[in-house]
């Protein structure tokens, strides 16, 4: 192959459309996935699946002390969403709290569990909430309902959104930019969240 051709040097983040043509196999992305299958196995077999995130053993975040993170740019996946001061407040509420000594084992398991009860949290606020109306979007039980720019019906996930859409929806439909920001904030999560961190 003609090393000249190579889109994605050491050092430089794949985007997500990137990590999705090394994962079809597209030989000009082949020599930086050969890369990350030699320098870090896990993060790999994240792309190789297809997941955002991942748990990398061996490592913990210098922040908070977790070991998940971002498939594309291996950012903290606890620390890019900013939710993380708001898990640690629950677990303290509950008297566990985590133990830098623990082991890596140990520790995954906590940020397994705490991520647990940030997620059971999480639905029961979401319950509480009940239904909200804003011109023709609803949201209900986590998702919002409404039309996309086409004005195809769609439901957008609170947990998993696609950033794309609502990026673009934000920008060009002030009903949803509404409900987005309004939910967000009645459920204290961070609406730029989605967004992932270079
Ligand atoms: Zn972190």
């Amino acid at each position: 192959m003609n090393s000249s051709i190579n889109p994605l040097p050491n050092g430089k983040h794949p985007t997500n459309r990137e990590l999705q043509l090394m994962r079809l196999g597209y030989a000009e992305y082949q020599p930086r996935l050969m890369s990350i299958k030699k320098n870090n196995p896990e993060r790999y077999a994240a792309v190789m699946d297809g997941r955002k995130r991942f748990y990398q053993h061996g490592w913990a975040c210098p922040t908070c002390g977790n070991s998940e993170r971002y498939t594309r740019n291996l950012a903290c996946a606890y620390c890019a969403g900013q939710r993380i001061p708001l898990c640690f407040k629950i677990i303290e509420g509950v008297g566990s709290v985590y133990t830098p000594l623990s082991e890596e084992r140990s520790a995954e398991y906590q940020a397994r569990r705490q991520e647990l009860m940030y997620q059971r949290d999480l639905r029961s606020r979401i319950r509480k909430l009940g239904e909200i109306r804003c011109g023709w979007w609803v949201f209900r039980d986590g998702d919002f309902l409404g039309q996309n720019l086409a004005g195809v019906a769609v439901a957008i996930s609170l947990h998993e959104p696609d950033s794309f859409t609502v990026r673009n929806l934000r920008k060009q439909d002030p009903a949803f930019n509404t409900i987005w920001e309004h939910v967000h904030d009645a459920l204290r999560l961070n609406p730029e969240a989605i967004y992932e961190p270079e």
